[in-house]
């Protein structure tokens, strides 16, 4: 990744270089080449067809200072002036709603494209990423880039057209008098290298402000309780003002070097009319050129302003344009060393071989862990808070693959399994049961693609959901989802049982934590859940006991290694950690069973 792109903060995604951001935009005009080579044929018509006014101004005025005018010749001209324009806005209109559409096209391409690499980053990345850099990726970035393609490309490419056009013109009327014109060409030239090379880094400056703006502010509502709770109210809000201040001035900064860059265009502009027009004023008189050939190059000149000053404006959009791309496209970059596919393994067995792990480089939280569970087991894995629980957790549902030692599902590494198939053999209940917008069958066919209507009816029965989801308004058809029809929290919990049942693991890890044992809630399902885990391996990381108490197996950690390994009973009578954790548990619930 480091040849193809920086990171602009130690914790942000990070942002394509150029080189393959100007790769991608290759790429991307290779595939519509076609589209593009027809809206600029229709364009470059209708730029030629907007030249011949200021020739026929040019003709006119020669025959009048011949004094050769005629009303015959007065009306074919003025009839050619009028055929002109018209067939210029004719396809105009035409070649502007091919660029729209080809924009459009572009566009939905574009942002299929980076869902598509948001939806294959690594969970790793994002968790340390935090939300508010994707966020501000998917709303700022992708608006800016709308504008570009959509507007900043096209006028952008038939303005250097128009340009070239129009100079062509005037060289073919008369390459003598156009030479004036060139006299604000050097200004035009450097004043936009220097403009140029200030503003890249300065629109840079800018979107990375937008990005921790919107991430603390993310944060912010996030952690709302939390930081009331700390009365971190006044240190986050001192934090969202220095991100207001930082986006102000490179604002500022960029406005600054607009506010001089623009004027000096558009003096440059007024000085190479001024020049042209005394140049072949001059020229006229002394009869080296007419003064048709004069009037002509002079409106020229005019004209030619206007494409210009649109190449140089849009340059300014284009470089913003430049900047998401990068940020967008550098999401793409960051590569899922999960390889596409694996062998499956020869059993079911899950097997953590000497497990170190850190989320900080020096500070192992596991500190080798060694530990198999056969199928269909249930391991209940306890210990003090802090020991290393949940982070054995997330390593066996390969969120992230240990620094040293190895977890595997029988003889396959669970880090090298790409998710969709780890998803078959080990799953990760939460009490995240998000429900997705769409119908009920969407939602649960989300575990499994391919699943029939049967399956689905199965899955649903299985957990006691089927008939609620059969009185709905449309059955298995019926839209939910924030849109969609109202479900209780207790039903989306059922829809996730339902997933996993689908999804058909062989091995749960269970999270107390953050698992489906709200107990109210739970006693409501403990049927659908029981049958779930009916038959299948279950880790089940217990930060309450009673949960150990149920278990086949219990398994202590302590400061990240395993102290004590076997049955309640056994454990117990060896009198260690876990009878100590026991008989204290026992004694603060007296009521426990
Ligand atoms: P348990 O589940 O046993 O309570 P954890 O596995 O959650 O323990 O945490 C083990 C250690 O790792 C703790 O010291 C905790 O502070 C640390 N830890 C957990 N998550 C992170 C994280 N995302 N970044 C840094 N340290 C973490």
């Amino acid at each position: 990744m480091s040849d193809q792109a920086t990171r602009p903060r130690l914790n942000q995604l990070p942002t394509a270089n150029s080189k393959v951001v100007m790769a991608y935009a290759r790429v991307l005009m290779r595939q519509h080449r076609r589209a593009l080579a027809g809206m600029l044929s229709l364009y470059a018509f209708a730029a030629v067809m907007a030249l011949i006014p200021a020739w026929v101004i040019g003709e006119i005025t020669d025959f009048a200072s011949d004094h050769q005018l005629s009303t015959h010749k007065i009306s074919l001209y003025v009839g050619i002036l009028v055929a002109a324009s018209l067939a210029s806005a004719v396809l105009t209109y035409f070649a502007r709603r091919r660029s729209y559409v080809l924009g459009e096209i572009v566009f939905a391409q574009l942002r299929e494209e980076f869902l598509q690499s948001v939806l294959a980053l690594p969970l790793v990345e994002v968790e340390r990423a935090g939300t508010g850099d994707l966020l501000s990726r998917t709303t700022n970035d992708m608006e800016a880039l709308s504008r570009t393609v959509r507007f900043a490309v096209p006028e952008w490419l038939v303005a250097i057209l128009q340009a070239i056009l129009t100079l062509g013109a005037m060289l073919l009327v008369s390459p003598v008098a156009s030479v004036a014109s060139l006299v604000s060409l050097p200004v035009l030239f450097f004043s936009t290298r220097y403009y140029l090379r200030y503003a890249t880094p300065g629109y840079r400056r800018e979107r990375i402000s937008y990005a921790s703006m919107s991430g603390s502010v993310a944060e912010t509502a996030d952690g709302a309780r939390t930081i009331d709770a700390h009365r971190l109210g006044l240190r986050q809000a001192r934090r969202i003002e220095d991100n207001v201040r930082e986006s102000f001035y490179s604002e500022m900064y960029t406005l600054l070097l607009r506010m001089v860059w623009f004027p000096t265009v558009e003096g440059a502009f007024a000085v190479a009319v001024a020049a042209t027009l005394a140049w072949s004023g001059w020229l006229a008189i002394h009869n080296v050129i007419t003064i048709g050939a004069a009037t002509t190059v002079t409106l020229y000149v005019v004209q030619i302003n206007d494409p210009l000053d649109r190449i140089v404006s849009w340059l300014d959009e284009l470089q913003i344009g430049q900047t998401s791309l990068a940020r967008l496209v550098g999401v793409s970059v960051v590569t899922d060393d999960r390889p596409k596919t694996a062998p499956e393994p020869s059993d079911e067995t899950i097997i953590l071989e000497d497990v170190h792990y850190a989320y900080r480089e020096g500070h192992d939280v596991l500190k080798g862990v060694t530990l198999t569970v056969r199928p269909g087991e249930r391991l209940a894995i306890v210990g003090p808070s802090g020991a290393g629980k949940s982070t054995i957790g997330r390593l066996l549902a390969g969120i992230d693959a240990p620094r040293t030692g190895s977890v595997r599902v029988g003889d396959v590494e669970i880090s090298q399994m790409p998710l969709a198939s780890l998803r078959s053999h080990v799953s990760l209940v939460t009490q995240e049961h998000h429900i997705f917008i769409g119908t009920v069958h969407d939602n649960l066919a989300l575990a499994r693609p391919d699943a029939s209507v049967e399956q689905i009816e199965h899955a649903l029965r299985s957990v006691d959901a089927l008939e609620w989801v059969e009185h709905l308004p449309e059955g298995l058809q019926t839209e939910l989802g924030t849109t969609g029809y109202p479900i209780t929290p207790a039903q989306a919990q059922q829809l996730a049982l339902a997933r996993l049942v689908l999804s058909d693991p062989h091995t749960l890890v269970l999270d107390e934590a953050t698992a489906l044992l709200d107990p109210r809630a739970a006693r409501h399902l403990e049927r659908s859940l029981s049958a779930v885990l009916e038959g299948r391996t279950v880790i089940a990381i217990a930060h309450r006991l009673h949960t150990a108490h149920d278990a086949d197996r219990v398994c202590v950690v302590i400061d990240g290694v395993v102290a004590e390994l076997g049955t309640h009973d056994e454990l117990v009578a060896l009198d260690g950690e876990y009878a100590a954790l026991w008989s204290s548990w026992r004694n603060e619930k007296p009521t426990a069973s």
